[in-house]
This record gives structure tokens, C-alpha cells and sequence, in this order.
């Protein structure tokens, strides 16, 4: 049945709906739109000028039209009068195939097609710092190891609560708030859904972290690796697979708990893991975050190897047990629609294939995984996961023409790092 957003807003009082779409980066980009023309936006959609965003656009080329879809509205309960709407993007009258929520409708619509569905939750981790971003809010307080530290926690009581109030509201179920391993760093969870259920919630929760702590006078952010010396900030993602209502990952006679299915979708992940990374870890930062010194506490936590265990969190993929995985290579920058995308594409890939997965390794990776025969590190930099994703015959199937355009701008964010001279180069070569 349709839904009707004119009657929806009057009934709840929206005055205007923000229709919104996010780039290729993971910035969203919206248009403000009275409730009495939302009827008309659905029809004709809301006009932008591509190019001025962060896709492979030209001035040239016609109004990108970003359609809303009414199942993923959301009001936002801190401004209840504005009702949040994601949109799927067209131009002359055809999907727009670089579009990141239109490539996740694309292959979850393959998947169906098999009968499967993919559920997701996600854990974005994020710091509050000040307002001019140069320091975590709370390095006053700068321990050792601070994670889950209560007082750490209360003492940001104000947002986290109203963030976690907005999702109860929301019907999220949100069930753990936490201070994470560095100073300033937070962790908040609500339940696992429907992929693109979970991928829009996401992008939402970005949005209302952001527009929440400026609010308190802090800023938030999902930057992978901002303080060197701290832990960085992760995007885990707990994957499922689902069938005609039954968890096909799941089979109690394994050890871990998991089915052939789900062994060879993690086939898939391995398989595709450095390409991957350029979607995961999109960030010239990101590898800052993954190839951060090893250590036993602090500072990392991130996966630096394209490998899978059991519940141990010094690997690619944990499988905590239950039928499901744990993904810890994605990373805060991550744009939720190709999180979802990249994982679902590399994953059904590894199950049609059966891939497999190789050996399952249970040891601290970050002590004595070095040097281990067959064991792959995950990329260096950018660069190396760029031309690894340009190489994926696996990505490039099945994310089209998006690969050429994605790649196109993120080498000239590459060109655009290169091109600074850092205080490092000067220390170390001024004298050579
Ligand atoms: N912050 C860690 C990361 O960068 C993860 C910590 C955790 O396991 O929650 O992935
Ligand atoms: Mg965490
Ligand atoms: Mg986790």
C-alpha cells in the first residue's frame, strides 16, 4: 500500500521533510521540503546538481534527481517537526547506477531473488571532541586504559542519553551505551535488522551523533584514526544470513557455530578483503587506524590481517558464535550503503563459489601472528586498496560502473595527499 506523507505529517505534526542522499564519501546531502509539496517531490523527486557533490558528475550533465522512499522515513525526535526521508537517485529517467543506496537495493534485490536475505547490525564508534576538533573532550582526564570507564561515561551522560532517548523512541532498541578504549570515544548499540533498514538507520545515526553533540558544545566524529596515540574508531558489523525466516549461517554441530553457508561467505570476505578495504577503510586516515603499531592494549584493536578466528577480536572476522560474524575491518568513515553492499557482494560471491576460507587461526594475531605462512596483511595505504578494488573481478561485477567513478575521486583525494609536504619528510630528509 502506498504511504501517504501528507496525511503521516499532518497526523504527527511534520512541517517539513529533509529529503536526503549520501555521495560516494558517506556525506548526505538533503533538500528541505514542505509537507504540502512532499506528494509532488515523491513523483518528480528533488533536483540537484551532481557534479557539486561527491559524485562522478559534470556540470554538463542533467538534474540528478533524488527520489524519497517513504519506508525509511524517520522523524527526528530533537526536531520533531522535520521528517527525515533517504532517496534513491535517477537521471533522465533511469536509476543512477553510482548511486551508494541504489547499488545496495540493486544486490539485496539478487539476493531475494535466491530467496536470501541479509541482516546487519552495525557498532559505530565515534570520539566527542571540541568544537575546534584538536582534542578529545576528555583528555583532561587522559588514562591509561579507559575503556568502559563509568565516570568517563556519566560524564557525557547528556548526549549519550538523548541519543539513546531519540533511538528508543525511534523503536531502534537500543541495549548498550559505552566509553570505549580511548579517551572520549563512545560506542552505541541497537538491534540488528534488514540490511538496508540498518544502512539507513546508520546514516541517520551519524547525522543525529553529529547534530546532537554540537547541541552539548562538542563535536562529534566517526574519523577513523584522529589521535595517533589513541585507539581509532571502528564500524564493526554482525552479519547473518536469512532464509525463509531461518539464520542459514547458523549450525550448532560446529564448533564455532557456524554452517558451510556461512563459512564460505567468510570465504568471500577473505577472498575480497584487500579490494574491499577501499570501501570499508575508504580514507587516506583509515590505514592509519589498521596499521597502527600492534600492541596488547590500547592504540589499535583494529585488524591488520586478512584472517578469521573464533571469539577473538585480533582478527578480520570473529565469529562470536550464534550463527554470525562479526566484520572488524570496516572503520567510522565507512559510507553505510556500500558497507552493506561490499559485505553482502564479497559474501555471496564466497558462497556461490564456495570459497574457502582457509584455516581458522586461534592466537593473538598481535603477538604471535607475524611472519605466519599464508597469512596476508590487509593493504598499506589507499593507494594499494584502490588498485586492488580496481583489479576485484568480484567488486567490479557486481558494483558496476560505480568502481570507475569511485576510483576517479578517490585519486585525487589521493593526488590531493600527495601533494602536501609534511613536517616528517623535513625532519627526516632536510639533512640527507
Ligand atoms: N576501536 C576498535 C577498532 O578500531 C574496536 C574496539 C572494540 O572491539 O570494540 O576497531
Ligand atoms: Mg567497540
Ligand atoms: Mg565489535
Amino acid at each position: 500500500m502506498e504511504i501517504d506523507l501528507e496525511s503521516i505529517a499532518k497526523e504527527r505534526g511534520i512541517k517539513y521533510f529533509l529529503v536526503s542522499y549520501t555521495d560516494l564519501f558517506g556525506t548526505q546531502r538533503a533538500k528541505l521540503v514542505p509537507a504540502s509539496k512532499i506528494k509532488t517531490c515523491c513523483e518528480d523527486g528533488a533536483g540537484f546538481a551532481g557534479f557539486a557533490t561527491w559524485l562522478d558528475m559534470s556540470p554538463a550533465d542533467s538534474d540528478l534527481l533524488a527520489v524519497p522512499d517513504p519506508d525509511g522515513l524517520i522523524q527526528l525526535p530533537w526536531k520533531p517537526e522535520v521528517g527525515w526521508l533517504p532517496a534513491d537517485l535517477y537521471m533522465d529517467g533511469k536509476p543512477v547506477d553510482q548511486g551508494p543506496r541504489n547499488i545496495l537495493k540493486r544486490l539485496m534485490k539478487q539476493a531475494a531473488q535466491d530467496g536470501l536475505q541479509m541482516k546487519t547490525g552495525v557498532e559505530p564508534e565515534f570520539f566527542l571532541i571540541t568544537p575546534c576538533g584538536s582534542e578529545p573532550a576528555d583528555i583532561a582526564d587522559k588514562q591509561m586504559k579507559p575503556c568502559y570507564d563509568q565516570s568517563a561515561l556519566m560524564r557525557r551522560y547528556d548526549v549519550i542519553a538523548e541519543i539513546c532517548d531519540a533511538m528508543l523512541a525511534l523503536g531502534w532498541n537500543p541495549y548498550q551505551n559505552d566509553h570505549e578504549d580511548a579517551n572520549g570515544q563512545f560506542e552505541m548499540n541497537w538491534d540488528y535488522d534488514d540490511a538496508l533498514v540498518t544502512a539507513d538507520r546508520h546514516a541517520f545515526f551519524k547525522y543525529m551523533t553529529r547534530s546532537i553533540a554540537e547541541k552539548h558544545g562538542f563535536r562529534a566524529t566517526f574519523m577513523p584514526k584522529p589521535f595517533l596515540d589513541l585507539t581509532g574508531s571502528g564500524c564493526h558489523a554482525h552479519v547473518s544470513l536469512w532464509r525463509d525466516g531461518t539464520n542459514v549461517f547458523k549450525d550448532s554441530s560446529d564448533e564455532i557455530g557456524l554452517s558451510r553457508i556461512g563459512y564460505h561467505f567468510i570465504g568471500g570476505l577473505i577472498h575480497s578483503a584487500d579490494a574491499l578495504a577501499a570501501i570499508t577503510n575508504p580514507t587516506v586516515n583509515s590505514y592509519k587506524r589498521i596499521n597502527a603499531p600492534r600492541t596488547t592494549s590500547g592504540a589499535t584493536w583494529a585488524p591488520n590481517t586478512v584472517t578469521y578466528t573464533g571469539n577473538n577480536r585480533t582478527h578480520m572476522v570473529r565469529v562470536p558464535g550464534g550463527g554470525r560474524f562479526e566484520f572488524r575491518l570496516p572503520d567510522g568513515a565507512v559510507n553505510p550503503y556500500l558497507l552493506q553492499a561490499g559485505i553482502l557482494a564479497a559474501g555471496l560471491d564466497g558462497m556461490r563459489q564456495e570459497r574457502d576460507p582457509g584455516k581458522r587461526l586461534d592466537i593473538n594475531m598481535y603477538t604471535d601472528g607475524h611472519g605466519l605462512e599464508g597469512v596476508k596483511r590487509l593493504p598499506l595505504n589507499m593507494l594499494d586498496a584502490m588498485r586492488a578494488l580496481e583489479n576485484s573481478s568480484v567488486l567490479n561485477e557486481a558494483f558496476g560502473s560505480f568502481v570507475p567513478s569511485y576510483l576517479k575521486l578517490k585519486q585525487d583525494e589521493w593526488n590531493g595527499y600527495c601533494g602536501h609536504l609534511t613536517q616528517w619528510e623535513r625532519d627526516n630528509t632536510l639533512d640527507c
